[in-house]
């Protein structure tokens, strides 16, 4: 794949040429008057490098994180009105079109997709999950995952402090984006067949089969699993005093320090490449993405404003790859957009709009 992979850096300059989709315009670096435009938009509005769209998703993400895991607000800060606050949100909430298992000790709300994949292997439909799901996604795409999903944000923030970004070729990009149907087609199958098998009391053999992978066979390999299920079920630390924990290799079986590997790599990938385990591999991001395409919120361009032949800032800064540019004007309906509103925090001349229809 080394070929395939351009280098990419944050103003826009690509240190190899991409491959444009027929008809686009070539990948071309930011101009003068870009660049130009970005300075003159700083000095009208100084309180702008604070107060932004970037920055609120930023401090959101953060508190997105902390109260999903609320429980431990109360475990390890004796913080028992925060935790409360956070009860008081997320219990009335559905559960949200994330990646967050059902069994995290410290979870206080759950994925959809997570919470859908057991339900199927208890032998239940679940009306209510896809329902809330389809509501959701339905008005505001997926927003979820770019907003609140803790897989994400820790990707997000992996991310920051690199400037120059690793982008493959669109060709190899749509190749990589299928892995995730097929991990979603594999699972799901495997757990109405583990549903079906268990309503009709013939699940034993399956389950000795298929063991850790019996009731969700994505959860061995899902980081939001690794890191809030397995890694409490470990000697888990109650308190900052108890921190060492971690540090004892007697907890640790060989397969839960192979997944603890796993999740490290992809945190560690996602350094150079942005969000390459929401575009490539999560399963719940593409069951997601099938519903979020025309969604009531989305983007667009201006076409009064946007300069996409001496511009592609939008495309260089969205975390998703999008070729934003090879959409229409009035509509970017691609579902992989994870409404993070990069491109639009970015754009020199202001052209994204926010769509409400
Ligand atoms: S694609 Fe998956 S991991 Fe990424 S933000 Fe969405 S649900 Fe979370
Ligand atoms: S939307 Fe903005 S950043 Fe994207 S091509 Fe148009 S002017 Fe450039
Ligand atoms: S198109 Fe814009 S809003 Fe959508 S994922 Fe890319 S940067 Fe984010």
């Amino acid at each position: 794949m080394a070929e395939d992979v351009d280098r990419v850096d944050e103003t826009g300059t690509d240190d190899e040429e991409s491959e444009p989709e027929e008809g686009m315009p070539e990948d071309v670096p930011e101009t003068v008057e870009t660049k130009e435009a970005r300075k003159i938009s700083l000095r009208s509005n100084p309180l702008g490098f604070i107060l932004n769209i970037r920055m609120l998703r930023r401090i959101f993400q953060i508190l997105a994180f902390i109260g999903i895991n609320g429980y431990i607000l109360l475990a390890w800060f004796h913080m028992p009105n925060v935790q409360a606050f956070w009860l008081s949100i997320w219990q009335n909430l559905p559960t949200l079109p994330i990646l967050a298992p059902l069994e995290a000790p410290f979870g206080v709300i759950a994925g959809s997709f997570d919470t859908m994949i057991r339900e199927f292997a208890t032998g239940f439909f679940p009306f209510f999950t896809i329902g809330a799901m389809l509501i959701i996604v339905v008005i505001v795409g997926r927003a979820p995952c770019g907003w609140i999903c803790p897989i994400g944000t820790i990707q997000d923030f992996i991310t920051l402090p690199k400037r120059t970004k690793i982008r493959p070729t669109q060709g190899t990009e749509q190749e990589l984006r299928k892995v995730k149907a097929y991990i979603f087609v594999i699972v799901a199958f495997l757990a109405v067949w583990v549903g079906f098998a268990r309503l009709t009391g013939t699940a034993g053999a399956l389950e000795n089969a298929l063991g850790d992978f019996v009731n969700d066979a994505f959860a061995p390999l899902n980081p939001a699993y690794i890191l809030f299920v397995l890694l409490p079920g470990q000697r888990w630390p109650t308190s900052l005093e108890t921190l060492w924990y971690f540090t004892d290799p007697n907890l640790w079986s060989i397969w839960a320090l192979l997944q603890m590997v796993f999740v490290i790599f992809v945190f560690l990938v996602s350094f150079w490449v942005p969000r390459w385990f929401c575009r490539w591999l999560c399963p719940a991001g593409w069951f997601y993405s099938i519903f979020s395409r025309d969604a009531l919120i989305g983007i667009g361009r201006n076409p009064a404003r946007c300069t996409p032949d001496t511009c592609n800032v939008c495309e260089v800064v969205c975390p998703m790859n999008i070729r934003i540019r090879k959409y229409p004007y009035k509509h970017m309906y691609s579902p992989d957009c994870i409404m993070c509103l990069e491109c639009k925090s970015h754009c020199p001349n202001n052209a994204i709009i926010l769509k409400f229809s």
